[in-house]
C-alpha cells in the first residue's frame, strides 16, 4: 500500500500535519486516521495535497501496490485418455 497524491504523486511524509478547517483547527497527520480528525471526529472525505494544493478524495490517496502473481492455484487437469481404436 502506497500513499501519494492522485494528482501529482506527491508522497506525504509522516511529520506532515493537516488542519481541521472548517472545523476545530486541530492539527494531525491525516493518514494516521484515514482522514478522521481525532479531536472532533469529523470525517474528512477529501484531503488537500500540501504540494499541489488540489483536493482529492481521501481514498484516492491510497494506492494498492501491484499484487504479486502467484501461480500456485493452477488447476490440475488430467490429460484425456485416448483409447486406441483398432
Ligand atoms: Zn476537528
Ligand atoms: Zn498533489
Amino acid at each position: 500500500m502506497k500513499i501519494y497524491c492522485p494528482q501529482c504523486s506527491f508522497e506525504p511524509t509522516p511529520d506532515m500535519l493537516w488542519q481541521c478547517i472548517p472545523g476545530c483547527h486541530f492539527q494531525w497527520h491525516t493518514f494516521d486516521t484515514r482522514g478522521q480528525c481525532p479531536n472532533c471526529f469529523k470525517w474528512w472525505r477529501v484531503t488537500q495535497c500540501p504540494a499541489c494544493g488540489q483536493w482529492s478524495k481521501h481514498d484516492d490517496w491510497y494506492h494498492e501496490t501491484a499484487p504479486e502473481v502467484t501461480e500456485k492455484s493452477t488447476i490440475e487437469v488430467t490429460p484425456p485418455v485416448t483409447i486406441p481404436s483398432s
